[in-house]
């Protein structure tokens, strides 16, 4: 008798295309009890916060392997295994030589001097060479280097403001960025950079061990003010430097399991498994002492039992008209790392993926806000969300394909996207993110509204990508204007990397193309994100500013018109 209503629901659901209690995937398949049973382990302090590349990691890994054999599913990472490994530089670290004199004087590494953090591994020995502010601007009429004589030494001491100081409406506000500085230095003949700030109202650079940056091509220290007027005495002064870096890389792990069906399309369900660990890599919003292990059951052992359970009840599902890849991601706190390398290097045909869904923090639905679901624009036949309702759970739709997690890694390569998200509260990314305070009734239910949402898009065929607009993340400063662009975050060479163009907008007019590499705004030279922003914010609406990217070897000049 069941199942007779059930084939009569099916041909109703066929004709009108309900989608409200046409749950003919598995009603009720998603047991609140498992997981919390899964939740409740990946969370425990024995995993301490599954820090990409640790022994925490591992464990949760291979807690969902053992899912994914108990339902027969394939592998579908490296060699045959479910494992598919990256790696990632978090930092930098002192190795091999690093000694300071001067005049014969020997200075204290970290108390006296440290490198920057783009400075080259190198040795030089030499006389000093004032050079002022290192800014060689001809637009200006500023040439510090004008007066200086290679002969007389190619270690150069600059002072790392401007004659008036760090002001944002300083004339010299465009060329004061040290990575633009050294380059200039460089052009000029040097073979090593030592910053100093002599003036109270500029700030040191600080010491940053914890971002790797691809290195400049000579050793760049900062020795602090003390130390400078201590040791930088008299008419000549000889140097001796010695600096010795070295990267530090982890090796992170994507779990990737597939369920064949035949079928010609395959539908991406995905979430990532790592979290902060006890804050090694920061991240942290935790204040006060100590760093408690971050168990992140919300963020997002939450998604990760999301990914099993769908995986249970999908690989039970008969004629489906879809192939499913399940892929649990690690580095995501770090960057959207693993995602982003999958998708670079796809254990499967990209051109043969239908749509992922992501899931990322969806255990803590709250009645009163509700839910999101973002990444309808992608595609058109995500339509019908717009109109879709629910006895039981509410959410506000999200329209962008990008966002601070996995999803925008798959629209980066035009794939259709849907992320799930119950939003954010107070234990976020804190040690405090526990399993006690998940709300598992409805994340199973969330779980069962993606089921049916698989099942209504495995009667659409292969779905139309389309772009969206930029998300408007929150917190972000505003500036008067928009280039358009979509930044490259993890990029670690000199500029800014492209990793995607808005149509329509400054940036696409201009002709900059996904790749390209930015160089220099107007008078900015782009050493990093950071500029790019300050540049940007110099910018008023109407500007035509003239842009360089490079794209390959090859450098193009493009006007962009604000
Ligand atoms: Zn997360």
């Amino acid at each position: 008798m069941k199942n007779k209503i059930r084939i009569f629901l099916f041909v109703i659901c066929i004709a009108f295309e309900i989608f409200i209690s046409c749950n003919l995937v598995s009603a009720q398949s998603i047991s609140p009890d498992e997981l919390k049973k899964d939740i409740y382990f990946l969370s425990s302090d024995s995993l301490n916060g599954r820090q990409t590349g640790s022994a925490g990691e591992y464990l949760a890994a291979d807690y969902v392997i053992r899912k994914y054999k108990s339902i027969g599913l394939k592998p579908m990472g490296d060699n045959g295994g479910f494992l598919q490994s990256f790696e990632t530089n978090i930092g930098i670290k002192y190795s091999g030589e690093n000694y300071m004199s001067v005049n014969r004087a020997m200075l204290k590494p970290d108390s006296d001097y440290y490198a920057l953090n783009f400075s080259a591994s190198g040795n030089v020995t030499g006389e000093l060479q004032i050079a002022q502010y290192g800014i060689y601007a001809p637009q200006i009429e500023m040439n510090d280097y004008e007066k200086i004589n290679k002969e007389d030494g190619t270690i150069f001491l600059i002072e790392s403001s401007s004659p008036d100081g760090e002001s944002p409406h300083s004339k010299y506000y465009p060329y004061l960025d040290f990575q633009s500085k050294i380059q200039s230095a460089i052009k000029n003949g040097a073979t090593a950079v030592i910053l100093i700030n002599t003036h109270a109202d500029a700030e040191d650079p600080a010491k940053i061990f914890s971002k790797y940056l691809t290195p400049v091509s000579i050793p760049v220290v900062f020795v602090n003010k003390s130390a400078y007027e201590k040791y930088f005495t008299g008419k000549k002064i000889l140097i001796q430097l010695s600096v010795g870096l070295e990267k530090i890389s982890i090796t992170g792990h994507n779990v990737i399991a597939y369920k064949d069906n035949g079928a010609k399309t395959t539908v991406v369900i995905g979430a990532h498994y790592d979290h902060l660990g006890h804050n090694e890599y920061g991240g942290s919003l935790h204040k006060g002492e100590g760093n408690g292990i971050h168990n992140g059951a919300d963020d997002n052992a939450s998604g990760t039992a999301g990914v099993i359970a769908l995986a249970t009840a999908l690989s039970n599902q008969k004629n489906a008209s879809n192939n499913y890849l399940f892929i649990n991601f690690s580095g995501e706190e770090l960057g959207l790392i693993g995602s982003k390398y999958f998708a670079e290097h796809s254990t499967v045909d990209t051109s043969t993926l239908n749509y992922m869904i992501n899931m990322d923090m969806i255990g803590r639905y709250n009645s009163e806000k509700g839910m999101e679901i973002g990444g309808i624009g992608t595609s058109p036949q995500f339509d019908f969300l717009r109109t879709m309702k629910d006895d039981s759970l509410k959410w506000k739709l999200g329209e962008s394909g990008t966002g601070p997690t996995d999803f925008t890694s798959f629209y980066h390569i035009n794939v259709p996207v849907l992320n799930f998200f119950t939003g954010t509260h107070e234990d976020y990314h804190k040690p405090t993110d526990d399993a006690d305070k998940l709300n598992y009734k409805k994340e199973a239910e969330i779980l069962e509204l993606e089921l049916r949402i698989i099942d209504s898009l495995n009667r659409k065929g292969k779905l139309t990508f389309t772009r969206t607009k930029e998300s408007e993340s929150t917190g972000a400063p505003t500036y008067k204007v928009k280039l358009g662009i979509i930044p490259d975050y993890m990029y670690e060479g000199f500029g800014l990397r492209v990793d995607g163009v808005s149509d329509g907008l400054v940036a696409a007019n201009a002709g900059i193309q996904k790749g390209d590499i930015i160089i220099k705004m107007g008078d900015f030279t782009i050493s990093d994100i950071h500029v790019y922003m300050k540049a940007l914010g110099s910018i008023t609406k109407g500007d035509t500013v003239i842009i360089i990217v490079k794209r390959g070897e090859e450098e193009k000049k493009l006007s962009a018109n604000f």
